[in-house]
């Protein structure tokens, strides 16, 4: 559905609750609760994510789960509920008397199968979490599930933003410094902007989202989903829109693909496909598809 906001006004509230989810701000959850009005599911996809981020740095939990619960349980759009419950999740214990909902919402047939995921893992979570409390742990790898010393958790913090202990440590260090590598040695494309790339069909996505000032981030983010290796190639961050060029034609390759695109669809993330058969006709394709998720090209093309 299309939101009734202005352009204008829905952008700002975007990236409102983009910078508010970075500010590490505790302060910031009244002003998020009240973004959750708004009839964007956008802004409140957002704004429940950011929602989540402020729990590690001690935004009010009982005020912050009291406005989580609700929208993960019942927000109209799917996507809002999975970003509810997994914001849910990071509030830990003090999520605990929504542990039930969360396994009734896991079994529930009707239901995507995104959200009953997210929906089981945070009610693991958050018992464990309510265990972990009355028996003084504080935090666990979340790599191996061992307890993790505090020297543990700084380490890991700082360098991946996640808490691992030492092992995981060292080898999820491995495995992502000879992935980069690997990626680094490839990129020899370089773009108007200057960013390098792989190949010059991401060249020539990297240049039609510049002519049309849309940010994005290329190749920014080593990820593991259920421990598959995935390195969006673009990230769209005002629209929370993935975008990814598959360039090559081998079968190995191809299965790859389809592995990460069904990753990508069991996430819930939205993403845009493009193949070297596109290219012809890559602005109106990608005009087509971003339309389709909010946004309105301006009608004069300069894309190459
Ligand atoms: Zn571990």
């Amino acid at each position: 559905m299309k939101s009734p906001m202005l352009p204008s006004e829905h952008h700002a509230a975007v990236q409102r609750a983009l910078e508010l989810g970075r500010s590490g701000d505790p302060a910031a959850l009244p002003e998020l609760i009240g973004m959750l009005r708004l009839p964007s599911n956008d802004v409140q996809r957002l704004g429940v994510s950011a929602i989540g981020k402020l729990a590690e740095f001690g935004a009010d939990a009982q005020t912050a789960v009291a406005t989580l619960a609700p929208l993960a349980l019942s927000a109209r759009h799917p996507q809002t509920r999975q970003y509810a419950i997994r914001a849910l999740k990071k509030y830990g214990a003090a999520a605990s008397a929504h542990v039930q909902d969360l396994r009734d919402l896991a079994r529930n047939p009707t239901e995507r199968d995104y959200v009953r995921t997210a929906a089981a893992s945070a009610a693991d979570a958050i018992e464990q979490a309510a265990q972990d409390a009355a028996a003084g742990v504080r935090h666990r790898c979340q790599r191996c599930g061992a307890k993790t010393t505090d020297d543990e958790v700084a380490r890991s913090g700082q360098i991946f933003q996640r808490i691992f202990c030492d092992r995981c440590f060292d080898e999820v260090f491995l495995e992502r410094r000879n992935f980069e590598t690997q990626v680094e040695i490839n990129k020899t494309i370089e773009a108007r902007d200057g960013t390098l790339l792989q190949s010059d069909g991401e060249r020539r996505i990297a240049e039609w989202l510049t002519a049309h000032s849309l940010a994005y981030r290329y190749d920014a983010k080593y990820r593991i989903i259920r421990e598959f290796q995935i390195r969006p190639d673009f990230y769209l961050p005002e629209l929370d829109v993935y975008i990814e060029y598959w360039g090559l034609d081998t079968s190995q390759y191809k299965m790859s693909m389809f592995k990460k695109q069904t990753l990508y669809q069991q996430q819930g993330k939205r993403l845009i496909s493009v193949y070297p058969h596109d290219l012809p006709r890559l602005d109106s394709l990608l005009k087509a598809k971003l339309g389709l998720l909010g946004f309105a090209a301006g009608p004069k093309d300069t894309a190459p």
